[in-house]
């Protein structure tokens, strides 16, 4: 594998990264492989009923002395590139893509921490983001990433936050953009969409991934979004999440809580939010990491695979529920990973449940739409079975605003 250039020798690679990142590693097996696009997660250890997503792994010793010297901040970047020493991207500020995204405020929440036994508890409100949704610190790092292997057209295939996330940063890097969605999504976000300058096209969802493929082989165009079956997601886009670590450890004055629930779908965000926390360890700044609570939907995969133990990934088939954007039928391994090597766990809310939390985060002004509020709705199921197992603090991930969800969402509020 290519060794990273010195500190202080960073330069644009071209589609390569530069600075401390060393290539990319398979969350399962461990393979290594260049800075490539790989869009459909690791080749190695791929089965028929087996996929393992890529993620970006970095010099850490090299890391750690950088970070001993200037903090993992710089003055210079903002958004997520204030933490642009931890991110895949070439580090001289060239090609980063930026609308002010992160930098949410960490609200502490003491008229629900009660209920839960909790001494201190606070909800991460990501719906202050640019777009609304934690999605824009992924959509970043994926349009830059996307721009240095010189892509032309970036395409996604979405409910909603992710596409509306990947239109606006496409729009802020003048590339072009195509949304692929379903029939049933908001008018207000699909005019957003539009009005990003993407081009929206409504597909029944069988048929989404198929034209995704299609698009990506035929015509060049980079995924911002998962394009394989068993679901691996995008190699560059989750290292956005990391900044959520890094801005709660630096928000709590270098605590890491005992817990941080995340509304989960394909995993991306609970995923690289876990790594965030254990890079901190890597670097000697934590000593541990948080245990990950996933929180997704009635019925949803990820409760079943954990359950039938390691390597697994589990199809449920299409459900109905209240909080469509995280409404996955497959799990992936990076769910898996984040809440197994965190000591961590699955929790899954009804309707009924998230609306009644999507209620009580009203209360406190916070505006989560149904998939956001799931991560309040889990820590409750959670602690209802009393197996917080002495937990004392905890963050809740709010992943995405109340303001975009249809007229029926946000009535239940
Ligand atoms: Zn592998």
């Amino acid at each position: 594998m290519k060794q990273p250039p010195g500190d202080g020798e960073r330069q644009r690679a071209g589609g390569r990264g530069s600075g401390f990142v060393l290539g990319l590693q398979c969350i399962h097996c461990q393979a290594t492989f260049p800075l490539e696009p790989m869009h459909e997660g690791c080749p190695a250890c791929a089965t028929d009923r087996f996929r393992a997503s890529l993620s970006p792994t970095y010099d850490y010793r090299l890391l750690a002395e950088h970070v001993a010297r200037q903090g993992i901040t710089s003055d210079a970047g903002i958004g997520v590139w204030r933490y642009r020493s931890l991110l895949p991207t070439a580090t001289d500020g060239a090609g980063e893509i930026s609308l002010g995204e992160g930098h949410t405020p960490l609200v502490p929440v003491p008229e629900l921490a009660g209920e839960l036994g909790l001494t201190r508890l606070w909800v991460k409100n990501e719906a202050q983001n640019p777009t609304a949704s934690f999605k824009d610190r992924n959509a970043a790092i994926t349009v830059a990433k996307a721009l240095e292997f010189g892509a032309t057209t970036i395409i996604a295939s979405t409910s909603a936050n992710h596409g509306l996330a990947v239109a606006a940063y496409c729009a802020r890097a003048d590339v072009d953009c195509v949304i692929l969605t379903y029939p049933g999504i908001p008018d207000n976000v699909r005019s957003l969409m539009h009005a990003c300058g993407a081009r929206v096209i409504v597909t029944e969802r069988e048929a989404r991934l198929d034209r995704l493929r299609e698009a990506v082989a035929d015509n060049g165009w980079y995924p911002a979004t998962n394009m394989t079956r068993l679901p691996t997601n995008n190699a560059y886009g989750h290292e956005g999440y990391k900044t959520i670590s890094y801005e709660m450890f630096e928000q709590l004055g270098g605590e890491v809580p005992d817990i941080v629930a995340v509304p989960t779908g394909f995993g991306e965000g609970i995923f690289g939010i876990w790594k965030g926390f254990r890079e901190l360890v890597e670097l000697k700044l934590a000593n541990r990491v948080p245990r990950m609570l996933a929180c997704e939907p009635l019925g949803g995969p990820l409760t079943l695979a954990v359950d039938h133990g390691d390597r697994h990934l589990v199809d449920v088939g299409p459900r109905s529920t209240i909080a469509r954007g995280i409404a996955v039928t497959v799990n992936t391994y990076m769910g898996v990973v984040a809440v197994t090597r965190s000591n961590g766990g699955v929790a899954s809310a009804s309707d009924p449940e998230i609306v009644h939390a999507q209620h009580d985060l009203a209360a406190c002004g916070l505006l989560a739409e149904p998939a956001s509020a799931v991560g309040l709705a889990g820590l409750r199921t959670v602690a209802r079975r009393d197996r917080l197992d002495g937990a004392q603090t905890a963050v809740v991930i709010a992943t995405s605003s109340a303001l975009k969800s249809t007229p029926t969402e946000t009535a239940a509020a």
